[in-house]
């Protein structure tokens, strides 16, 4: 790499935006927190989907396919998806039920993201597979003193943590909070068998009939892990005990993120977890974090009924990922007519190597809605370029053929029966049956086709339609 290559990326521990610079200097390693899987993902879900996406696509093309290892996992244990197999298959054993839940809304997941223009991560690791990891963590936490057992649970200590006299991190600096301050603001009902009020879940015991494996540190009962666990488990297991990225939405920065850093670097002895934490900001409506709670949501599902994947992935990349989006109609339909646009112009010539344009703006952490300005300038300057530069973005992935096809199926209209009509109406303009060839025009048009009569490369009448 070029010293104009370089990558920078804004870290939220560190609270700058730094030169990146892999532990292993040929091989990349990305972990990202990903579903939980027991309904339909929203669109605000899609962001980091796609921001990491733009990521990764652009480390494979500064590393090499072979050298990027992206690791997504799959939450498939949890009280919502235990709560979700109940209400909709009563009649089952809730196991079974569960794996019913996370079978399809897993499936749904991935058929939605790849839609979406997102690559497959290298390894989709779900957490009901590494409970071996999460029990082996665990036991080292005990025995480090980090954790301790009550009443069958095995409770993770901040205060422990940070009495530690190491180089461990502090708890808390990942988002920035005092500890004496989380203590002091914390609510008076804590549970009985913690020790302190900031002290979080590992392993708790299971009810009858939930999911549950034999638990660590000696307790008989059967068990089932916390969340935070399964993260820095599966991160361990597929990317080691220090790695490049870690990255997800804001929200996840406290508590998920902060309880990460503080089982991986307490269980291995590390001062860090990830050397990079990257979070995308909130996708909004009306000013408000899209969320299933407040049921201002709407499913990636549901959207892509009336848009192409890729108009939801270029509404998202206009705004940088660390920044609200507000999800308007009005900046759809803008991003439709450009991507209508870019694919007539490009997605059927031959892509040159992305522009320089393009990509330096990526560089200086993901800027994308730069880089989209640059592609509105190729637009009308270099469309090889354009063409591989949109294809660096995850854009372009069908002919525009396809694309026009597309459309028109997603608007009732069939394209070969308006050639059967454009062929009869020449019929009847041939025998100067104009009231008939009117006709034909007319009902066209009330059906939103308009007819362009001009002339081909030889000079011959030819008829082509559009949209209107
Ligand atoms: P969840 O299923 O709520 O754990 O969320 C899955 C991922 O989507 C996490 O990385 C969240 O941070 C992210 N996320 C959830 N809601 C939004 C939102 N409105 N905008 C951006 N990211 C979100
Ligand atoms: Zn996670």
């Amino acid at each position: 790499m070029g010293i104009h290559m370089e990558l920078r990326l804004y870290d939220t521990l560190s609270r700058d935006k730094r030169t990146f610079v892999p532990l292993d200097a040929n091989n990349v390693r990305m972990y990202v927190c990903g579903p939980t899987v027991y309904d339909f993902a929203h669109i605000g879900n899609a962001r980091p989907v796609i921001v990491f996406d733009v990521l990764f696509r652009l480390l494979r093309h500064l590393y090499g396919e072979a050298h990027v290892k992206y690791v997504r996992n799959i939450t498939d244990v949890d009280d919502k998806i235990n709560d979700r197999a109940a209400r909709d298959f009563p009649g089952l054993p809730l196991n079974e039920a569960i794996r019913k839940v996370t079978e399809q809304t897993g499936k749904q997941f991935h058929a939605d993201v790849d839609a979406l223009g997102a690559l497959r991560p290298s390894v989709e690791p779900r957490a009901t597979e590494h409970i071996a990891e999460m029990r082996e963590i665990i036991e080292r936490l005990v025995k480090g003193h980090f954790a301790y057992v009550a009443e069958d649970h095995v409770l993770f200590s901040p205060q422990a943590m940070n009495a530690a006299n190491s180089s461990l991190p502090q708890y808390g600096a990942l988002s920035n909070r005092s500890l004496d301050e989380m203590i002091a603001g914390a609510r008076v009902d804590v549970a009985p068998y913690k020790r302190d009020a900031t002290d979080f879940v590992l392993w708790k015991p299971s009810k009858p009939g939930e999911p549950s494996w034999p638990s660590p540190a000696g307790i008989a009962a059967p068990g089932r892990p916390g969340w935070h666990i399964e993260c820095s488990a599966m991160a361990w297991k597929h990317l080691g005990e220090h790695f490049d990225i870690h990255g997800g939405g804001i929200d996840l920065v406290f508590p998920h993120h902060e309880n990460e850093v503080a089982q991986t670097c307490c269980a291995f002895h590390q001062e860090r977890m990830a050397n990079y934490w990257m979070h995308n900001g909130f996708l909004q409506v009306e000013s408000e974090k899209m969320s299933k709670s407040l049921g201002n949501f709407v499913t990636i599902h549901e959207l892509l009924a009336d848009w192409p994947g890729e108009v939801l992935r270029l509404n998202m990349l206009k705004t940088h990922y660390r920044s609200p989006i507000d999800w308007t109609m009005k900046s759809l339909e803008e991003s439709s007519k450009t991507l209508d646009d870019w694919y007539r112009v490009a997605a059927d010539v031959a892509p040159t190597k992305p522009a320089a344009s393009v990509v330096e703006p990526l560089l200086d952490d993901l800027n994308t809605s730069l880089a989209i300005a640059a592609l509105h300038g190729l637009r009308n300057s270099d469309v090889n370029a354009l063409a591989g530069s949109l294809r660096l973005l995850g854009f372009l992935s069908e002919s525009a053929s396809q694309w026009e096809a597309r459309k028109q199926q997603a608007s009732g209209v069939d394209a070969g029966e308006i050639d059967r009509l454009i062929a009869e109406r020449a019929a009847a303009r041939a025998r100067k049956d104009f009231k008939e060839s009117d006709r034909i025009r007319d009902d066209l048009v009330a059906k939103g086709v308009v007819l362009k009569d001009g002339k081909d490369a030889d000079g011959k009448p030819v008829t082509t339609w559009e949209l209107a």
